[in-house]
């Protein structure tokens, strides 16, 4: 006998609503229909093992089958199935017991399933849906029923004759430009139910015959990839992990390291997290975590959910215990939420150290692929930087690594200030700041390389959270205040000659720059001039500009020191020459060609030398060695 009836709806008509609120996306009505096909298979697999079912499983699987012609997508399952008075019970009115309270809070949220309104879902894509289903139950007669997207069903007798439920959509015009298409079809089936636990069947298998790709009569199963996160991480092997990785992922080298989580208290989560190989921050690419609710794929924006630096890591999370339904300032608030957070921080710290005390050749040999993690989550991090101050490693110019701690007791010692700080050298690009990293080294001290993009926030946090310490570049105007191995003397110069000096040398320096000069003591050998940076303001302009704002320091002339060496012969030579010219001090350096070259040179030692300067340069080179040389 047919019946009709009215969906048990408060709100007047209800699909309208489906159509334009319910989901920003509407492509997960196919997933909320596959979730339910699986549900009602692994329903009857478990009738069946604990004896409750004793006829014929037959073939468990959930097949999809779309007609483009007819517009038409079957879902189809033969799992436990539903009698009439369940359809009337499941579909009418539990579906819509408290749609008009639900609707009315969440209408401008995006809302994800399981509000006992996913099956209803396939309303924002169909103008007609129906439902076929033979129960499991003894005796049970098939059901039909169907709606055209108003309040209003049809239900009566059907005549399948298999157990299982086929629900058919009969796509609305636009959906079907947007849904009607295999290949449509298969991009949605892989991205939401490839891990499902039931073989989900999309058409079948091809090969190629008479130039051309043929069916095969064997299923294309769309979900064949073992699900790992859902095994016992003692069962797998490290080879394993890689397959899947290049199973999420084929298009990207091999990860670095991989977490497996697994805990069952006092929230649910499994998963498999792993580090990518990481360079540049230009590279990063966030989003590659893709969050699963019991093997369903549900979004891959965990932003929320996991913290701001644990984005950069690629793998699977499951959890039935982060709330789906809600919007995402309610998830950032959500208990739940939050310890899930903490836990996967102290998991990614725990593994971290881990390898790092077990497997310290493998961290060291892949910490350039790991550092701009680390010190990103450092930078980020409060409770990750308390850990990972023990694991994460420096590297020196030489390529030795070290823990923070080891390396302090290696220069300790020996890179001390007058303040009693252990000053840490570094260097940001090995090739132009090699003579001072050479002198450096020559002096016994040792030099860091840090060359890395978050380094200058990096530098600024270890002084923070290492005591008494102090960084400087290793061409710093503060690197060179280490206490000298013997006590050097300043040499004295009267006020006139040290404003003379000043004049002389910014009559032959760039322009665009500020500097400080000054005249020391160090040693015959040493280099005629030195040139450092003011290790301050260099680090502001650095962080500005890694802020993207033109602020205040960004726009500020750089600044140099200028040390003349008067034990320097040369340099000796010079400021003799100036104390005899002091009233016509710029005259003197104009025509002072030894002054010219020794600048030139120290000006080239910091790659600061450039175009005609650069040309002039070698042109007076030239004429030095033939003076030198022929005459
Ligand atoms: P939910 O799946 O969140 O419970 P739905 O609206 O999607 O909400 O489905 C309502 C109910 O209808 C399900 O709980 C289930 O009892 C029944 N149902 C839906 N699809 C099927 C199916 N393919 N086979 C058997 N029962 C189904």
């Amino acid at each position: 006998m047919k019946s009709k009836g009215q969906i048990g709806v408060t709100t007047e008509n209800i699909f309208p609503v489906i159509k334009q609120f319910l989901y920003s996306d509407h492509e997960i009505f196919l997933r909320e229909l596959v979730a339910n096909a699986v549900d009602a298979t692994q329903k009857m697999k478990a009738l069946a093992s604990s004896g409750e079912f004793k006829g014929e499983l037959g073939d468990l699987k959930v097949s999809v089958e779309l007609d483009e012609k007819k517009k038409t997508l079957k879902v189809i399952d033969n799992g436990i199935g539903m009698t009439a008075e369940e359809v009337d019970k499941y579909i009418n009115q539990i579906a819509f017991s408290s749609a008009g309270e639900f609707l009315e809070k969440y209408k401008d949220q995006n809302i994800i399933g399981h509000f006992g309104l996913g099956f209803y879902s396939a309303f924002m894509v169909a103008k007609k849906v129906t439902i076929e289903s033979l129960s499991w139950k003894e005796g049970s007669e098939a059901v039909l029923w169907s709606c055209e997207g108003d309040p209003e069903f049809e239900m009566g007798p059907a005549k399948k004759t298999d157990r299982g439920t086929v629900i058919t959509l009969f796509l609305d015009d636009d959906s079907a430009k947007d849904y009607g298409t295999k290949g449509k079809i298969s991009q949605l089936l892989g991205k939401y139910c490839k891990f499902m636990p039931v073989p989900i069947v999309f058409g079948k298998e091809q090969e190629w015959k008479d130039k051309k790709y043929v069916d095969t009569d064997k299923d294309h199963v769309i979900n064949g990839i073992e699900p790992l996160w859902t095994r016992k991480p003692s069962e797998l092997k490290e080879e394993d992990y890689v397959k899947f990785y290049k199973d999420l992922y084929p298009m990207k080298e091999e990860p670095l390291f991989y977490i497996h989580l697994n805990v069952d208290y006092p929230f649910n989560l499994t998963g498999i997290l792993y580090f990518p190989k990481i360079k540049e921050r230009m590279a990063i690419e966030k989003n590659n975590i893709q969050l699963y609710c019991n093997q369903m794929f549900v979004t891959d924006h965990v932003e929320n959910i996991v913290p701001d630096f644990l984005t950069l890591l690629h793998g699977v999370i499951d959890s039935p215990d982060i709330p789906l339904n809600v919007s995402r300032s309610y998830l950032q608030a959500d208990e739940n939420v939050k310890k899930i957070s903490t836990y996967i921080t102290k998991k990614v710290a725990d593994r971290l150290e881990e390898i790092f005390k077990n497997e310290r050749s493998a961290w060291e040999s892949k910490w350039d692929n790991l550092k701009l993690f680390i010190e990103y989550g450092m930078l980020s991090d409060e409770k990750f930087c308390e850990r990972a101050l023990k694991f994460a490693l420096l590297k020196n110019t030489d390529g030795k690594f070290f823990s923070l701690e080891d390396y302090r007791k290696a220069i300790e010692d020996t890179q001390k200030d007058k303040d009693k700080k252990v000053v840490y050298l570094y260097a940001t690009d090995v090739d132009a700041q090699y003579p001072f990293i050479e002198a450096a080294k020559n002096k016994g001290y040792d030099v860091l390389l840090m060359d890395c993009e978050l380094d200058a926030h990096f530098v600024n946090l270890l002084e923070q959270k290492i005591d008494n310490t102090r960084f400087a570049r290793v061409d710093s105007d503060s690197a060179d205040n280490l206490i000298p191995k013997e006590e050097k003397v300043k040499p004295e110069l009267a006020e006139e000659d040290k404003k003379a000096l000043e004049s002389m040398f910014k009559a032959v320096l760039p322009k665009e720059n500020e500097y400080y000069v000054e005249a020391d003591n160090l040693g015959e050998d040493a280099a005629p001039i030195l040139i450092t940076r003011n290790e301050f303001m260099r680090r502001y302009r650095e962080m500005s500009a890694l802020g993207g704002g033109m602020n205040f320091y960004g726009e500020m002339p750089e600044s140099f020191n200028i040390t003349a060496n008067l034990q320097n012969p040369l340099m000796a030579k010079i400021v003799e020459g100036m104390k005899e010219n002091k009233e016509k001090v710029e005259e003197y350096a104009a025509g002072s060609e030894m002054l010219k070259q020794v600048t030139d040179l120290a000006l080239l030692a910091n790659g600061m030398l450039k175009g005609k300067a650069l040309a002039d340069f070698i042109a007076r080179s030239g004429r030095v060695m033939t003076d030198a040389y022929l005459k």
